[in-house]
């Protein structure tokens, strides 16, 4: 089974159709929330990934869109962009983003936003967190977002962290215990503004990372017209 898995889109649908028509035919498609905030088009990223039959988890995002108190903790930039999410998304993006669970456990793989012990908040930067929630998922494979960079934490009872390269496979060894981060499709923080997605090989044990190249000026141009913070177009040309 292949499955491509997407994480942070973010509200950018431009980079999400660039990602979907790179995944081509797979068996199907996990994302891992924040599928709203930042970008401008909430409802048409929900849209399409209702279409595609993707599942997922919320993110802290999520749950700031349909009102949750998450939003207190956002910096002034993200705060303006979620009020302004808020104000516009659509009442079945509402119920969408509403349904999305904490955690969903597919095909033996934990799916979580922030990390399987504080799946909406924590985010894994260091190898004793990573530690902590490989002992905590009770599967074999955690997928995790959140901080959007791709990076594989492979405990073979020695505890690794690969940053991976777009193209080529990590070998995820049977008896391992794995917590992968696909990178964020929508808003990429490791200094590659290019969208990133994961495609997993559950049979073979491999994870696949890539890269894809987007209309970046048109979503800044979206962005701009629609008022949301300046900072957050300009960071797309960066990927930071
Ligand atoms: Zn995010």
């Amino acid at each position: 089974m292949r499955v491509a898995v997407l994480s942070d889109i973010h509200a950018n649908l431009v980079a999400l159709e660039a990602v979907l028509e790179d995944v081509g035919q797979i068996d199907a498609i996990w994302h891992l929330g924040d599928v709203v905030g930042y970008g401008p088009d909430p409802d048409g990223v929900v849209a399409r990934l209702v279409a595609a039959g993707a599942v997922g988890v919320a993110g802290n995002h999520d749950r700031a869109a349909v009102g949750g108190p998450e939003i207190d903790w956002f910096n002034p930039d993200a705060k303006a962009a979620m009020v302004w999410t808020r104000e516009r998304i659509s009442a079945e993006t509402t119920s969408w983003l509403t349904d999305q669970p904490e955690r969903r456990t597919e095909s033996a793989a934990l799916l979580v936003h922030g990390s399987p012990r504080d799946p909406i908040w924590e985010y894994i930067t260091t190898a004793s967190i990573a530690r902590a929630n490989i002992e905590a998922m009770g599967t074999t494979v955690g997928l995790f977002g959140h901080t959007h960079v791709p990076i594989a934490w492979i405990d073979n009872g020695r505890l690794e962290a690969i940053s991976p390269k777009p193209g080529s496979a990590v070998a995820l060894n049977g008896a391992a215990r794995v917590l992968v981060n696909p990178g964020s499709v929508g808003q990429p923080r490791d200094g590659d503004p290019r969208a990133s997605w994961l495609e997993l090989d559950l049979e073979g044990r491999t994870a696949t990372w890539h890269r894809v190249g987007y209309d970046i000026p048109a979503v800044q141009r979206s962005m701009r017209s629609a008022g949301l913070p300046a900072r957050l177009a300009e960071r797309l040309r960066h990927g930071l």
